[in-house]
């Protein structure tokens, strides 16, 4: 019996070691993996620029996470070049209207037209990705809920976020140990409501000399936890 455990598995307990959703965490890095790669390796080849071409680049999130984490100008330039190319081919001058109250203006059929032919026709490549990673880590953490060592790394992790905890309880197969998650989550989002509260308490004048305790980032912990983590829910990601 040795090591029987998926490798999402051990990710999982990692992601629980680092502050913010588990889920949120593992998410993100498989996208950073996945950018990093679509500009190292996979720049030039044919999928990837039909999926950006059909995207018309990537999503606003996810652009701007590529713009943020990579000195490489030159790939995001190769990929965008394709991109932008895809939408300047679909904008075609519009003709005349004979009919409307504005002489040679196009008419809002055309116009409406042209606005479809420039949306997208694919949902952005690390929005699927992450869709993806998303699936498979739920069914890993909702087979794990009996395995004491995951259990306890999740209780001692920020819990999942209002995202994920609502994916997890939407989850189709049937499992065990939905109580204890829910348990995890009421107890995590107990003591955070609790620090909210002394937070509040210690800005008092009378309390303004006390030192800040744990709670002095709960404002930070309760935004994460109701929002999940910035930039793990991409605009074309199915929820979130
Ligand atoms: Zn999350
Ligand atoms: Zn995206």
């Amino acid at each position: 019996m040795a090591s029987e455990y998926p490798i999402d598995y051990y990710s999982l307990l990692d992601a629980c070691a680092s502050p913010g959703c588990p889920l949120c965490r593992l998410l993100l890095n498989g996208v950073e993996r996945l950018l990093d790669s679509l500009l190292y390796e996979r720049v030039n080849e044919a999928e990837t620029q039909r999926a950006v071409r059909a995207r018309r680049g990537l999503c606003n999130t996810h652009a701007w996470q590529m713009s943020r984490m990579t000195g490489n100008a030159l790939g995001i330039a190769i990929l965008y070049r394709a991109a932008l190319d895809e939408t300047l081919s679909a904008v075609k001058p519009l003709p005349p209207s004979r009919l409307g109250h504005v002489p040679g203006a196009p008419s809002q059929q055309e116009r409406l037209r042209l606005a479809d032919t420039l949306e997208p026709t694919e949902p952005c490549l690390a929005c699927r990705l992450a869709d993806d990673t998303e699936r498979r880590t739920l069914g890993t953490l909702t087979r794990y809920l009996g395995d004491e060592r995951l259990l306890a790394a999740l209780r001692a992790s920020y819990g999942l976020c209002l995202n994920h905890f609502r994916a997890a309880l939407r989850q189709e197969r049937r499992f065990a140990g939905m109580d204890v998650l829910i348990d995890i989550q009421r107890d995590i989002w107990g003591r955070l409501s609790a620090q909210l509260q002394e937070f509040i308490d210690k800005n008092d004048y009378r309390r303004m000399r006390e030192p800040m305790g744990a709670e002095s980032d709960s404002w930070q912990r309760a935004l994460r936890a109701l929002a999940g983590e910035a930039g793990a829910f991409g605009i074309d990601r199915s929820m979130g």
